[in-house]
């Protein structure tokens, strides 16, 4: 930008990706957020890295003679095959923790303090596995806090050792507060899922957002492996905690909730929806993240995976990304796009 060589277009929601008569990309379209008019910019290259669901709206929004169902989508692929992390969670209360010695524990708490995979597959029922993350300490009180006192107040005891009598309110309600603060511990499971190809998203044909561009809609189930695969950390953070000490809060959910596991989309880390491979017709992408009908359209969010392991995905979407943007001045020296 020092050099006068980078033009930054800021408050530009794009629409599509523009296309010449022989399929490659020549530009975008996009809202001007502020006068909400349309605009053009040409480009010898384009990379799209608006996140992966938002990059497989673009490109299904991206329709054309050559490229009728969507940007590089003559396999029927773009969209689909969309995976988020399972994740499900548990909290005890330690009462070997209660009246613990005050330290600064800011920063502490959804930490990736983890437990990583260790089984055998072989004797489990489920593929794959999954990571627990561990929460608690005595960080900053946000609104709410206070631990349902009500309830919680029957696992401490007074100096005598009865269980504790204060109330609901005053000088008492902050002692036992006090008193239980740090004592809490949580667990969070996230864990890898099997890519489906009927997990998708596709155009919603009926709605457009406020700049007037078609939205998403999408398609998703978990699976029994999934679903199993919560039944078993709920069973492994009951055996943890247990095993500390502690008192487990909340009850272990059943597969009338699908074992606690979230909702598709919860753990915020959709990936998969422009995967890439060596087979244009099972892919969107080449191993460089390069559209494999349109060699100048580049994605480098998390689009181009074709599978997450249990930790999160934003490290590989930077390694790769990385990889694409050597990849493309390569190209460009060799003029190949
Ligand atoms: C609350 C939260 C916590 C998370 N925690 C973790 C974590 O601990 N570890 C981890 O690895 N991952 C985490 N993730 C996931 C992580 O944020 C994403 O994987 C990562 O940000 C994806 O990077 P990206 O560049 O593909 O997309 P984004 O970071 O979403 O960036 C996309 C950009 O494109 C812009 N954009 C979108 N659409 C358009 C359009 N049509 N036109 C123009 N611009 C557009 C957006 O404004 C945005 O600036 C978390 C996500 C959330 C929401």
């Amino acid at each position: 930008m020092q050099k006068g060589k980078v033009e930054l277009y800021t408050d530009a929601m794009v629409r599509e990706v523009l296309t010449d008569e022989k399929g490659m990309a020549t530009g975008v379209l996009y809202i001007d957020k502020k006068d909400m008019k349309e605009y053009k910019i040409g480009a010898k290259v384009v990379v799209l890295a608006a996140s992966a669901c938002e990059t497989a709206r673009i490109m299904l929004n991206s329709k054309s003679k050559l490229h009728p169902n969507g940007l590089s989508n003559s396999s029927g692929v773009l969209g689909r095959y969309l995976h988020d992390s399972t994740g499900t969670d548990r909290m005890g209360f330690m009462p070997e923790l209660v009246d613990r010695t005050r330290y600064n524990e800011d920063g502490v708490g959804g930490l990736h303090v983890y437990s990583p995979w260790w089984l055998d597959n072989k004797k489990l029922n489920f593929p794959r596995g999954y990571h627990i993350e561990y929460w608690g300490g005595m960080g900053m009180p946000s609104y709410g806090f206070g631990f349902g006192m009500d309830t919680m107040r029957k696992y401490i005891t007074d100096e005598v050792g009865n269980p504790s009598p204060n109330g609901g309110y005053g000088p008492a309600l902050k002692n036992d507060i006090r008193r239980m603060y740090g004592s809490m511990i949580g667990m969070s499971g996230r864990g890898e899922s099997i890519p489906q190809y009927d997990n998708y998203c596709d155009i919603d044909p009926e709605t457009v957002d406020k700049f007037g561009i078609p939205v998403l809609r999408f398609h998703y189930n978990w699976t029994k492996h999934e679903v199993n695969q919560a039944k078993h950390m709920h069973e492994t953070f009951e055996e943890i905690l247990t095993g500390m000490g502690a008192v487990l809060l909340g009850k272990k959910p059943d597969e009338t909730t699908q074992n606690g596991l979230a909702a598709p989309g919860r753990i915020i880390h959709e990936v998969g929806t422009s995967r890439m491979g060596d087979d244009p017709k099972t892919s969107v992408l080449n191993k460089y993240a390069q559209a494999h009908e349109c060699k100048n359209l580049f994605v480098t969010d998390a689009g181009s995976f074709v599978s997450q392991a249990d930790k999160n995905p934003t490290w590989t979407i930077l390694a790769l990304s990385w990889r694409t943007s050597e990849y493309i001045i390569d190209q460009l020296k060799k003029q190949n796009i």
